[in-house]
């Protein structure tokens, strides 16, 4: 079966020939892959600015974003059936027994940072036909989600973020009256931030670079929050022409609007960060007027990465909703369907919102 590899020390990627892979344990579940998401990581993997093979190999089978079918399962699995459709967790737990986070089932908060994840750091992904997989780390997905149920993954780590923020405005213990959320950023991690926001009843606005006619911008309007474009709104008039947020969800890892945020939060807000942006970023800030805002409004800013299960049924939950309250936005985030032998084409350019590899319709 063919697998698409990146060669790192080679700087190359393309298709290779590999075994099918076999059950080689009692709780192991041997997958037929569906559909394989691509994002920005892909593409960094793709450029070789980062992803690791696993050790011992020359190259890493790439893909993360998962949609699988069951067909043969070892004797032991009892959660999942013939036919059931899955979308695998990415990270798995590091070796150290004093790493509380991975030995408790929670890799997405590994302490050691010695974790690996499938298809981008140790571990080889899903980007082929078939694969193996041990039943906890897979997780069911209702037939009727078939259609953008690999949206899963990258929805995961949006209800990660979201449910801390959650866990954050329970600290206060009356009614805060509507909310309002910003978004920052308008790639699909940043428009499913939107439609999380929006299903949770959040007067919700993406700010981004893309222009006021695009697709992304579209697809805001479509769930009925507002859009703002950086071309129009430099992100220093923000404030004034939009107010402050009570959460805001940033998506783009660009250091200066990252730390910008914290300036458009409002008394006991919230800014969660899941931007990556480089490490040479260096941005002037005026820390003591940003500390003394953290204090003296009891704002809190937190970042993170990955998810775990619950997030995973979080996004299921969530995707069950949206598909309610509007499904034609939550399909037009997936912008291509293309087949596998054409993935080395478009791997490094960015168009549309999302990129979906088909492998095998879900039966
Ligand atoms: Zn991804
Ligand atoms: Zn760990």
């Amino acid at each position: 079966m063919q697998a698409l590899a990146v060669f790192p020390s080679q700087k190359r990627f393309g298709l290779l020939d590999i075994p099918e892979p076999q059950l080689s344990g009692a709780t192991q579940v041997l997958l037929r892959l569906c559909e394989v998401g691509l994002c920005g990581t892909d593409r960094e993997i793709a450029s070789f600015e980062y992803g690791d093979p696993p050790s011992g190999a020359d190259h890493l089978i790439l893909g993360h974003e998962s949609l699988a079918e069951v067909v043969e399962l070892g004797r032991e699995v009892r959660s999942l059936k013939r036919g059931d459709l899955v979308v695998a967790m990415v990270r798995r737990p590091c070796p150290h027994a004093e790493c509380r986070a991975c030995r408790a089932g929670r890799p997405d908060f590994c302490v050691t940072g010695d974790y690996t994840e499938r298809g981008i750091k140790g571990a080889d992904g899903f980007l082929t036909d078939y694969v193996v997989e041990d039943e906890k780390y897979l997780v069911r997905v209702p037939r009727a989600l078939a259609d953008v149920a690999v949206l899963v993954e990258p929805l995961s780590v949006v209800t990660k973020a979201a449910d801390q923020a959650h866990a954050i405005f329970d600290r206060l213990s009356y009614d805060p009256g509507p909310q309002r959320g910003l978004v920052l950023g308008a790639g699909p991690i940043g428009l499913l931030g939107a439609m999380v926001l929006v299903a949770n009843g959040f007067e919700t606005l993406v700010y981004s670079r893309d222009s006021e006619e695009s697709k992304p911008a579209e697809l805001v309007r479509s769930l009925g929050a507002h859009y703002a474009s950086s071309t129009i709104d430099p992100i220093e008039g923000l404030g004034t022409r939009w107010g402050q947020f009570d959460l805001i969800f940033e998506a783009v890892g660009f250091a200066p609007l990252m730390v910008g945020a914290t300036q458009m939060l409002r008394a006991n807000g919230v800014l969660a960060l899941t931007g990556v942006p480089p490490k040479a970023a260096t941005v002037e800030l005026n820390a003591g007027r940003v500390l003394r805002d953290l204090v003296l409004r009891n704002q809190v800013v937190f970042g993170t990465v990955n998810a775990g299960r619950r997030d995973h049924l979080s996004a299921i939950q969530h995707l069950e909703q949206f598909m309610v309250l509007f499904p034609e936005s939550v399909r037009t985030l997936i912008t291509h369907r293309v087949p596998l032998d054409e993935v080395p084409q478009i791997l490094t350019q960015k168009r549309g919102i999302k990129d979906v590899v088909e492998m095998t319709r879900a039966a």
